[in-house]
């Protein structure tokens, strides 16, 4: 089954403007803005510009293009934080959730990077 986008989620409107963001970086393929309801003291989230429903669909059919681009903004924003370990930051986590057993709430393919204090387990004990 393949993806179907839908144009008129939240994060294809602030690609398009519509709606306002705070932007961290912007590159040819790709926005990295802070979450508006941030879970850490450092909450961004790095989107393709592309219409990606999330991470399978963007790894399995976005252009070498955009793939590399995504992946050098995820790297800049965390060097732009300070968060990178071998520049003497304290680390961070990235979470793309994924569907339903995933609870994805936006569809359009996103990356968080959480940070800015300990974060605790990767997942709570069921
Ligand atoms: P998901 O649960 O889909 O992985 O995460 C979606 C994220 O998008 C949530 O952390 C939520 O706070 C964030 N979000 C939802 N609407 C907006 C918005 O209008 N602006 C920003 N900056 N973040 C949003």
């Amino acid at each position: 089954m393949s993806y179907s986008y839908d144009p008129d989620n939240i994060f294809a409107r602030i690609l398009r403007g519509e709606i306002p963001n705070d932007t961290v970086l912007e590159t040819d393929h790709t926005l990295a803005f802070r979450d508006i309801t941030p879970q850490a003291p450092a909450h961004v989230l790095v989107i393709p510009k592309g219409p990606y429903v999330c991470y399978d669909h963007f790894a399995n059919q976005a252009t070498e293009a955009e793939i590399v681009d995504f992946t050098r903004a995820v790297g800049r924003v965390c060097t732009m934080l300070g968060l990178d370990p071998g520049a003497g930051g304290s680390g961070y986590r990235l979470i793309a959730n994924t569907g339903s057993h995933g609870i994805q709430e936006v569809p359009h393919m996103h990356l968080h990077i959480l940070a800015g204090r300990p974060l605790g387990r990767m997942l709570p004990r069921p």
